[in-house]
């Protein structure tokens, strides 16, 4: 997928020339691949490389993904990438629950590999583990693997509108899975994103410039809505180049 990046020589240089002759400089934030560490390794249009580290978990970036396809009408494509965005929330969910049950991460490392090929098994690891932390049982629209099953085992060409209607409910399910976390076991929680962070950004090259971006989707002092965040990434979305 791409994603809108800073480049940072420019960003600074920007803001020395504010600082120093109070002028402001627009600059642009280009789109550019990211890789499977979310990684953006950006040129931008004056040659600085920089590396963008997007400080989110793999179902943030895949929602966003998704929300990409959708606004491309690439329909079917948005579809599995929101469901295997909501399957990573429930892999980020088991791996903040097993800190707070005080187990390992290898522990969870170990069962994982038992489960990590079949959805349907990590959903069932899921909603055992999740009335343990939420203190009540979680609930899966029958909508949302029922289109699923469509799009992916049968083929089905999914309308525009029903798999807004589709995201808007993954959207919400991914949020109410984070509000539980960030109020049942904020350190925790953040232990876990900042220590994959962490990992993200030892992957970056010795000496070259990089920095953090943090992703909004799921940032949850935002009020935001489905409809907003749509509305902030089609803004994005449009004066891209192809
Ligand atoms: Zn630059």
């Amino acid at each position: 997928m791409r994603a809108i990046s800073p480049c940072v020589t420019c960003m600074k240089e920007a803001s020395d020339k504010l600082t120093t002759t109070g002028e402001s400089t627009p600059v642009r934030f280009p789109y550019a691949e990211m890789d499977d560490n979310g990684i953006v390794y950006l040129t931008c249009d004056k040659g600085h490389s920089t590396a963008a580290v997007h400080r989110s978990r793999k179902h943030q970036f895949l929602f966003e993904s998704g929300c990409h396809a959708l606004l491309d009408h690439y329909t079917n494509e948005a579809v599995s990438t929101f469901s295997a965005a909501l399957e990573r929330a429930y892999e980020f969910f088991l791996r903040v629950a097993y800190r707070k049950l005080r187990l390992p991460p290898s522990l969870l490392d170990d069962s994982w590999k038992h489960v990590k090929a079949q959805s349907e098994r990590q959903f069932g690891a899921f909603v055992f583990l999740f009335p343990a932390i939420a203190g009540e049982s979680f609930e899966l629209p029958q909508s949302i693997p029922q289109l699923r099953n469509k799009v992916i085992h049968r083929g089905y060409m999914a309308r525009f509108d029903e798999v807004e209607k589709y995201a808007e409910v993954i959207f919400a399910i991914i949020r109410r899975i984070m509000h539980v976390l960030s109020d049942r076991c904020p350190t925790e929680m953040w232990a876990e994103i900042n220590d994959a962070a962490e990992v993200q950004r030892s992957a970056v090259p010795a000496g070259m410039e990089w920095t953090w971006v943090a992703g909004t989707e799921f940032d949850l002092t935002v009020d935001l809505t489905f409809e907003s965040w749509m509305d902030e990434l089609r803004t994005q979305h449009e004066g891209q180049p192809e």
